[in-house]
């Protein structure tokens, strides 16, 4: 692959100060060498607030993160874990958010584990009667609010910067399982060129970007391509989801494929259609297992 993953953010300490500052400071002579250093790292402050979110994508309150301390044990921590269906994500009978009790003694900053190995194995009804295409599906968090409005402004309101975020919080989520065969290359779920056009990117790439950095996976942006437009499945009655996204994908490089485990990356995952006819098409072109990696799964009605 010699696609880069991820770009590297500018590094705030190589970065320029304000010029007449700084000419001044360094014409005061060796002794002005402390409030020259407390210039510079007053500058690289400065531009940190501007390179860094300073309120949460969720409550708005003060933090230097994207999400405050409180939102991510609220809505990502163990407390918020619930057991799923390894297949398809979907919570298994009886579960809800934060009707797993964190056990005690769970690694911190993992969250998650504790819920999540309740059933551990367990495939949900839907999956036993009917196997989906792909054999897993890993899944950060319920398309539940407020969670949802990550997606929503990562999607509609441009707010690339929050991509990160919902990859790391994903990657978390990954470890937490600590029973992941991680998969050899990581794809994408492509757009079609008009809505690519229309969005100017595809923000389940600007996820699989640093979720690839993030557990060490080979990146492929285009292993998939959509070689139809289809209408959003939103937008489409449940009964011709699958009409209308059926043979919407190709493989240009089979060889890419072949006899691996092909990693799927999107930002929700509703009714699976899309990844299942994603996850039929890799096995057609020979993968050997298709596993799914969505920062949110819409819980079924
Ligand atoms: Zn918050
Ligand atoms: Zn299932």
């Amino acid at each position: 692959m010699n696609d880069k993953i991820g770009a590297t953010a500018g590094d705030p300490a190589t970065s320029t100060a304000p010029d007449a500052a700084l000419a001044a400071a360094a014409a005061a002579g060796p002794a002005c060498g402390a409030r020259l250093r407390a210039l510079l790292r007053h500058s690289a402050r400065g531009l940190l607030r501007h390179l860094l979110p300073s309120a949460c994508a969720l409550c708005g309150g003060d933090s230097d993160d994207a999400l405050c301390a409180g939102c991510a044990a609220q809505f990502f921590g163990p407390a918020a874990a619930i057991a799923r269906c390894p297949r398809c994500a979907n919570p298994l009978p009886g579960q809800a958010s934060g009707a797993v009790e964190a056990t005690a003694g769970a690694p911190q900053g993992r969250p998650g584990a504790p819920g999540r190995t309740a059933m551990a194995g367990q495939l949900c009804g839907v999956c036993l009667t009917a196997p989906p295409a792909f054999d897993r599906t890993l899944a950060a968090a319920d398309y539940a609010l407020p969670v949802d409005q990550l997606v929503l402004q990562l999607k509609f309101g441009h707010r690339l910067a929050l991509a990160p975020l919902c990859a790391r919080l994903l990657r978390d989520a990954v470890l937490a399982e600590g029973n992941v065969a991680l998969p050899a290359l990581l794809c994408p779920v492509p757009l079609g060129p008009r809505r690519l056009a229309g969005r100017g990117y595809n923000q389940a790439l600007e996820i699989a970007r640093p979720l690839a950095r993030g557990l060490g996976i080979a990146l492929a942006p285009r292993l998939l391509q959509r070689v139809r437009e289809t209408a959003a499945q939103s937008s489409v009655a449940p009964e011709r989801r699958q009409q209308n996204i059926a043979g919407a994908f190709a493989v240009p490089d089979a060889a890419l494929v072949a006899g691996r485990h092909i990693g799927v990356v999107d930002d929700v995952m509703t009714s699976g259609r899309t990844l299942n006819e994603v996850a039929a098409t890799l096995k057609r072109h020979g993968a050997a297992r298709v596993s799914n990696f969505v920062f949110a799964r819409t819980p079924p009605h």
